[in-house]
């Protein structure tokens, strides 16, 4: 089923348009993702490149993957929100940052990769305590 999914960065500069549905939608937790997020993974959604339709400044940082396929991460040139990443290992293919959607909706993780880099506390422990929204607590208050 066609749909068209909108999202965009922490600053609102970079927008894009995508028709989907998508490829896949994974959740990685490989070493880069874990520091590319700040967080414990990624989780991105696979589309044809075409699409995709970008507006706004980007930012690209490219490395070389175990596999040797050459990785692009592209970012807001404003706030630095992950936006996308591709691979020359699937050309002519995007992975969008499924936080930067405005409404992933109807969409799920589907696979989950690089699990054994996952960090021990990427998960909620039973002990977790758990608040709606911000709660009124300040460090030593
Ligand atoms: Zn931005
Ligand atoms: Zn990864």
């Amino acid at each position: 089923m066609t749909k068209k999914y909108t999202g965009k960065c922490l600053c609102g500069k970079v927008t894009y348009v995508v028709i989907g549905p998508p490829i896949v939608v994974a959740q990685c937790h490989c070493n880069k993702c874990r520091r590319l997020s700040g967080t414990g993974h990624t989780v991105g959604a696979m589309f044809t490149s075409d699409a995709v339709t970008i507006s706004g400044k980007l930012n690209e940082f490219s490395y070389l993957s175990d596999k040797n396929s050459q990785v692009t991460k592209a970012f807001c040139a404003t706030c630095g929100s992950p936006i996308y990443g591709k691979s020359t290992r699937t050309p002519g293919h995007l992975t969008l940052t499924l936080g930067t959607m405005d409404d992933a909706c109807g969409l799920e993780v589907e696979v989950v990769i690089f699990e054994r880099e996952k960090p021990h506390w990427d998960q909620l422990g039973q002990d977790a305590v758990s608040f709606a929204t911000q709660p009124d607590w300040k460090p030593g208050g």
